[in-house]
């Protein structure tokens, strides 16, 4: 007997991308659509759909061989409803998505729909950073700060699937402004867009301490690469880095976790991992820094698209 094979999507703001997985978690067959190609004026959710056939047809599977569909999407989802109910960011034609409602009806397979973030701490805790982990924190730094929280093997959603909003907690009481409406949010101070920010503000005041690769497109990457030759590079860093430690504390005195998890692409840097787990170490009480350990994400992109199927398996 053939095992079970479903269907993966991991909705994003730019693209989505599609895997078929087995029960174990194993990608089979995967490929990636544009969902922002005319600037959404086709809804995401229309897309979706669309490439879902053809995606299905190209895996060489028919759909009635799919035991289940898993979605992981990005915004606000009410995972019991399966819809979108806000956003964060400015996706138009994306709030108000009937996403579970418009997959069962279309091909009556079971769906599930849960928060990107949410579902990348679960695909780490399923095949990643995180086997065999029944505690976790989880934390993407990238252009915005996301995470999951993961409590006695489950993950936490709340009443209505919005928890793990970490980016969100507030962290300099009379801070900047955020997208969301507060002020001091870590998200403003912790992700990669606000230390590329605070780089190229540094270069502003002193431009000839900067390198001629700082003249464009500055990322996290050069930022790193730059570290030790760089005059004023270190002391940024290490501010941000220590932010990023102020929210990881708070939520380690909270969720008493055994495991942070930290992904994003500046996640591979050892010596930012080292240093954040310094910082963190050196600051919670000593009986939660017992047995505590800050790591690396595994799955790097594939985190939310094999979640999904783990909370669809688990949602049984
Ligand atoms: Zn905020």
């Amino acid at each position: 007997m053939m095992n079970k094979v479903y269907l993966g999507i991991d909705i994003g703001g730019t693209a989505a991308k599609f895997g078929i997985v087995d029960e174990n978690g194993n990608i089979l067959h995967r490929d990636e659509f544009s969902v922002s190609f005319d600037g959404y004026d086709t809804p995401i959710l229309e897309t979706v759909l669309d490439k879902t056939d053809y995606f299905v047809a190209s895996s060489g599977l028919d759909i009635a061989e799919i035991s289940g569909i898993g979605i992981s999407a990005t915004g606000q989802i009410d995972s019991e409803k399966g819809e979108v109910i806000g956003s964060a960011g400015h996706i138009k034609n994306w709030v108000g998505s009937k996403i579970k409602e418009s997959f069962e009806k279309k091909y009556s397979i079971k769906t599930i729909v849960i928060n990107d973030a949410n579902s990348a701490a679960l695909g780490e805790k399923w095949m990643g950073a995180g086997v065999g982990y029944k505690n976790i924190v989880a934390i993407t730094i990238g252009t915005g700060v996301g995470g999951g929280i993961i409590v006695d093997d489950k993950i936490l959603l709340g009443k209505r699937g919005l928890a793990g909003e970490i980016g969100h907690i507030v962290i300099h009481g009379s801070g900047e402004s955020c997208s969301c409406g507060n002020v001091g949010c870590m998200e403003r101070y912790a992700s990669t867009t606000a230390l590329v920010r605070k780089v190229a503000a540094a270069k502003e005041k002193d431009p000839t301490t900067f390198s001629e690769e700082f003249n464009d497109n500055i990322n996290g990457r050069k930022i790193f690469d730059a570290i030790n030759e760089n005059i004023v590079i270190p002391q940024i860093v290490d501010e941000w880095v220590e932010d990023i430690s102020l929210g990881i504390i708070s939520l380690v005195h909270i969720f008493n976790p055994e495991k942070v998890i930290i992904g994003g692409g500046v996640s591979g840097r050892k010596e930012f991992i080292e240093s954040l787990s310094k910082k963190v170490h050196e600051k919670v009480m000593p009986r939660f820094s017992e047995g505590l350990e800050i790591v690396p994400a595994k799955l790097g992109n594939d985190a939310g698209l094999i979640g999904a199927i783990y909370y669809l398996i688990e949602s049984k």
